[in-house]
């Protein structure tokens, strides 16, 4: 884990959580004078959907120059099977971290959330980008992200979210991943394989936060798991997969406490 944290009790908080569950937070710093990022999070009781307001605060202050960004592919202890990204820090530092992992031949998946426009080359080579409907619209450049959202029980994407995920693959991602909610997942490969993926059937929806990210982890968990055993990754097993574990945190409330173990996966 790359990231900066304040010299606060939140900052500390975060930082402990994260090693008491096993990950290497030397890269994370804790800097003197700056705060740790917040996140409020609304959720609307009957639909368990949420509104969040973000101070990135120390997010910020995750440098392109930063020992942890420049040194994670030098070292032959800490590159990563597959670095995963987010906008959660400034889009320069993105855009070098997606430079060196190019160079380095390490596979990327780029989750761009909170959605902003990005250069045509922050798609070049990318193994996976995987966006909700309002980021695939942003980036896209389509007006309305509804119109990207097939009805429930519908068997193929809507024309518009076909059009979009081809225009990413001939930007250079390998693999495109749209998450619609209940809606299902729609998947396109380079090499033309597309679906769309249904949804788990969830008893009752309580709290929606962190089930992108629990899709992303789960996703990404696969991706690593191919590439470790030698096998050609399966999309859309791993879509599969990743509803499963994502449909579990929908029925939890809250963020990192909602989020599945694997075991309770089996
Ligand atoms: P984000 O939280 O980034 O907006 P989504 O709303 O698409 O992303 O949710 C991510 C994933 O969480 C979905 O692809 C799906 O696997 C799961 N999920 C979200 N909402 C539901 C739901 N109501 N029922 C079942 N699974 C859901």
């Amino acid at each position: 884990m790359v990231g900066c944290v304040g010299d606060d009790s939140y900052g500390a908080l975060l930082r402990g959580n994260l090693a008491r569950h096993g990950v290497d937070v030397s890269g994370v710093d804790a800097r003197v004078g700056l705060k740790t990022g917040v996140a409020l999070i609304v959720v609307d009781a009957p639909s368990g959907e949420n509104r969040i307001i973000l101070s990135p605060e120390a997010n910020h202050a995750v440098l392109a120059g930063d020992v942890a960004v420049a040194g994670i592919f030098s070292d032959s202890d800490t590159r990563p099977d597959l670095l995963i990204m987010q906008l959660e820090i400034p889009l320069p530092t993105v855009l070098a971290a997606l430079a060196r992992a190019r160079e380095a031949g390490v596979a990327v998946l780029l989750n761009p959330a909170p959605a902003q426009p990005l250069p045509d080359a922050a798609y070049a080579g990318l193994a996976h980008l995987v966006v909700n409907e309002t980021e695939a619209a942003l980036l896209g450049g389509v007006a309305d992200s509804a119109s990207l959202v097939p009805s429930t029980d519908a068997e193929k994407a809507p024309q518009a979210l076909d059009a979009v995920a081809r225009a990413f693959v001939a930007k250079g991602v390998r693999n495109v991943v749209a998450t619609l909610g209940s809606h299902g997942v729609f998947f396109l490969t380079a090499d033309g394989r597309s679906g769309l993926v249904p949804a788990e059937k969830v008893a009752a929806v309580v709290d929606t936060t962190a089930a992108g990210d629990t899709f992303v982890g789960a996703y990404a968990l696969e991706a690593v798991a191919a590439s470790a055993a030698g096998r050609e990754f399966d999309v859309e097993a791993a879509v599969r997969k990743a509803n499963r574990a994502a449909a579990r945190t929908v029925e939890r409330a809250g963020a990192q406490d909602s989020i599945p173990w694997r075991d309770e996966l089996v």
